[in-house]
Order: structure tokens, then sequence, then C-alpha cells
């Protein structure tokens, strides 16, 4: 941090010379015309070889949930280099940079840092170095996007041409640990500067690459998990009438399962059941005497969640009655704190669930503008909301702004492939997008933010407009 902080004043004088051999340079422009969207754009891509970098090195070395003992020194030792201080630990391996005055106004812009638990099928010569972990939700070029705006948005402030601040949250733990909740609780929203927008983005496989897409309110669900152990009476397969067969149960409660969605939630209402496992039995002539079954719920509404972990349950009760089991049924709850949940279950997809990730419109016109400056009108989409949960929703809910998705699927390039896929692969051509869009917004949101824009909600304060399509908490 205090070598961040003395290198980040010698930045602002000297060409500062960095490892794939270019520079910062630290030329007093002020001009309007330097901070157009195209200038943005032009100056992403002049420091394209350093963000494909940092992507590549950050690919190689994938780590999960909160052990990001190497991504997390290696993003510090970017910033070190970069000259910007930081703070550090936070939520164990998560690190907060501040770029600016370090007065409000403040605009917090967030990538994840953690890969997933599996193998890579990709050859590449910057493929994962650990067998059974990758970067499968492309967090290592949100990372990588991250650094990049940070060099430019350096620049900015270093020549003048931004007042205010900048945090860069980089979190560790999205898939599945709650990381963007264990940052909230480090306070990261209320350290002074306080935050007063924030944003995110993230690769998105399934639109052209190119196209920059958002929508104002709910843009990713709630999800949570299932998980029900339903217990007979094991026995010798030849005499079924001397046991009751949990498979009987499981039976009822696959098929009633699926009327959870088709006869109870209103066909125009979205939400997901899905059992993802069946687990049991183990020789062809025993019945065994458990069967467990799990799988996901998905809703976009907190409400919709509720209602739906409600017939779930119903159904797993019923079905083990119907067969005369007993059920061990575990539910995450919308309501429970993700850190503080004290059931896991294998495969599950987090610890508990997570709430929708909800876009205030504030924070969504802000996005739609910084898009069509930089990408055009036609290439910005206001897209339907995904069933994919997202952690970000932690601090979304309590701050206006929004999270978009940037667009890398190219067929010819194989960057189509779906997210969590061992053959998923970056479209690196789009890095240069995500960093001068995470430039656009920051520039974008302290100028609202200074003019106390009508829909601003300046100091973090949800207005009329902000808390629409947002979800509250009510301790905050
Ligand atoms: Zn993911
Ligand atoms: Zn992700």
């Amino acid at each position: 941090g205090k070598v961040g902080t003395l290198a980040r004043m010698l930045a602002t004088t000297l060409a500062w010379a960095l490892p794939d051999g270019s520079k910062i340079h630290s030329t007093k422009l002020t001009s309007s015309a330097e901070l157009s969207p195209a200038a943005t754009l032009a100056s992403a891509k002049a420091i394209d070889n350093y963000t494909i970098t940092v992507r590549r090195e950050l690919h190689r070395i994938p780590e999960l949930l909160y052990d990001l003992q190497r991504t997390s020194a290696y993003v510090r030792e970017k910033l070190d280099e970069l000259g910007i201080a930081y703070q550090y630990p936070v939520a164990k391996e998560g690190i907060v940079a501040t770029i600016g005055s370090g007065k409000e106004p403040c605009v917090g812009l967030r990538a994840d840092m953690d890969a997933l638990p599996i193998h890579e099928e990709v050859e590449c010569p910057f493929r994962s170095r650990t067998d059974g972990k990758m970067h499968a939700c492309g967090h290592d070029a949100h990372t990588a996007m991250l650094l990049g705006a940070a060099r430019l948005l350096q620049e900015r402030f270093a020549a003048g041409q931004l007042h205010g601040t900048v945090k860069l949250l980089f979190q560790p733990a999205e898939e599945g640990g709650a990381g963007g909740l264990a940052m909230r609780l480090a306070g990261v929203l209320e350290d002074a500067p306080r935050i007063g927008r924030l944003f995110a983005l993230h690769v998105w496989p399934g639109l052209p690459s190119g196209v920059v897409a958002s929508r104002a309110g709910t843009i990713m669900a709630a999800a949570g998990f299932y998980h029900a152990e339903f217990v007979g009476h094991g026995g010798h397969a030849a005499m079924p009438h001397t046991t009751v067969d949990p498979f009987m149960c499981v039976a009822a409660a696959l098929q009633g399962l699926q009327t959870v969605i088709s006869r109870n939630l209103a066909p125009v209402e979205a939400g997901v059941v899905s059992t993802t496992f069946v687990h049991g039995g183990s020789a062809y002539n025993i019945i065994p005497g458990r069967v467990e079954l799990g799988g996901t719920i998905r809703s976009l509404s907190k409400e919709g969640y509720r209602f739906l972990h409600e017939k779930v349950e119903a159904v797993l009760r019923g079905a083990a009655a119907l067969g005369g089991c007993s059920v061990n049924a575990t539910l995450s709850s919308i309501e429970e704190d993700c850190l503080t949940a004290a059931v896991t279950p294998p495969g599950a997809p987090g610890p508990c669930t997570f709430p929708p990730t909800a876009n205030a419109e504030a924070g969504h016109t802000t996005v739609r503008r910084a898009a069509e400056a930089l990408v055009g009108a036609e290439s910005f989409v206001e897209v339907e909301p995904t069933m994919g949960g997202e952690d970000f929703a932690y601090l979304l809910a309590h701050r206006p702004g929004a999270m978009a998705f940037l667009g890398i699927g190219n067929r010819s390039l194989g960057t189509d492939v779906n997210l969590h896929n061992g053959r998923f692969q970056m479209d690196e051509g789009q890095l240069h997008l995500g960093a001068a869009l995470h430039v656009e917004l920051a520039t974008r949101a302290l100028a609202e933010l200074t003019a106390g824009d009508a829909a601003g909600c300046a100091e973090g304060e949800a207005g009329p407009t902000c808390a629409e399509g947002t979800y509250l908490e009510a301790e905050d």
C-alpha cells in the first residue's frame, strides 16, 4: 500500500516502465477530446498486450473460492507496478485498490478472481497448470480487464482529467462462497470515501463478440439448492416385499418436482427446479436403505424463490410419505446469510441462496450510455434476465449500479462454448472493450455523481428511482 502510494507519486512525473515493455505516459492532457469514448477505446486497444498477458498469466494459475494466494499476490504485484495503493487482505484474499483523490464522489468497479473445479479440455500455451481447476467462468478475464482499466484510470487521474475516487474491488469466492457478501461485511461499501455507484462486467459466450448487454431491474436469478436423503429399509432384491424401497420415493419426488413449475407457477413467471443428481445403490441384488437426490431452485424474485422453496419441500415430504420412507430434507433459504449457513451438501451450487442480482434504473442508464458511446446503439442489447446466479447481488442490493454482460461469442474462434464448460475459451479480442467499458462507466458515473444527477442517488442513498428493481436490505 505505502509503496504503491510512493510509486503513484513517481508515476505522475515519470514514464513508468512496465514488464511488458510498454509505458505509462504522464503527459498532462486535459482537453475533453482525451475523454471521448473513441479516445478511451483507442487507449484500451493500445494496452491490449498488457491486458491479454495478465489474463493469460492468471489463466495458468486457477485457484478456488477463498484460496487465492497466488492469484491475489499476482494482482497485488500488478497494482504495485502501476503504483496503485490498495487494502489487503479484505475477505481473506480480496483486495480493494484506490485510484484518485481519496475523496467523494466514489465509484466502485468489481472483478471476481476465483476459478472452478473443472478440468480444462482446451490445449493452448497458457492452459491451466493445475489438473481439475480451470478459469471456466472468465474471472481471469474480469480481473485482467479491471487491471487494464486501472492503468487507464490511473493515467486520467494523474493528468487531472478525473476528480474523485475509483475503488477497484477484487473479490474472492464468487463461485459458491458468497465472496461478495464477505466483501460487504468487511466494510467495502462503508469505508471512506463511500462508494456511490457500483458496476461489474461478466463475459458472456451466449452473446456475439462486440456486443454489450444489460437491463434495468433483475438481470440474474436468486439461486439455491435442495437436497433430500430418502431413508427406507434395505434388503434382498429377490424379496422386495420385506424392504421399504427408497427408489420409489425418489421416483415420486422426481415426477412431483416436475410439476412445481408446470402446475404451480403462472405460465408467464420465470422459475427453475432442476434435479441434478440421484445417488444410491451399488449392487444388482440389493435394495439400498437410502438414496439421495439434489438440485437447484431459481427465481427472479425473493417472493418467487420463497414460493418455489415451499412447493419443493412439500413435494419431497409428500414423496417420502407416498413410499413409506423418512426424509432428511435440506433446502437453502433466501432469508439466511450465506456465510452463516451451516450446511453445504456436496454438489450444492453454493452454501446458501444467492439473492437476485438487480440493476438500478440509474446504473442501467449509465451502462447503456457508456456502451452506446463505445460500440454504438446497434451493439447494445437490452437483454432478458438469465437464471444464472451471481454474488455481485450482495453488493448491488446496497448501492445503485449495474451488472453488464460483455459478448465474447465467436463460433469461428470457438468462444461460443458456454461458461462452466471444460472447453470454454475467451475471445481475447474483447478484453480491451471490457477495460474501456470499465473506464467509461467510472468516468460517467463520477460525472453524474458530481452533477448530483436527479436519478443519481448520490452518497449511495437509494431514491425512488434507484430503489425500483433493487432489493434493499433492511439493515442498511
Ligand atoms: Zn461461474
Ligand atoms: Zn462468473
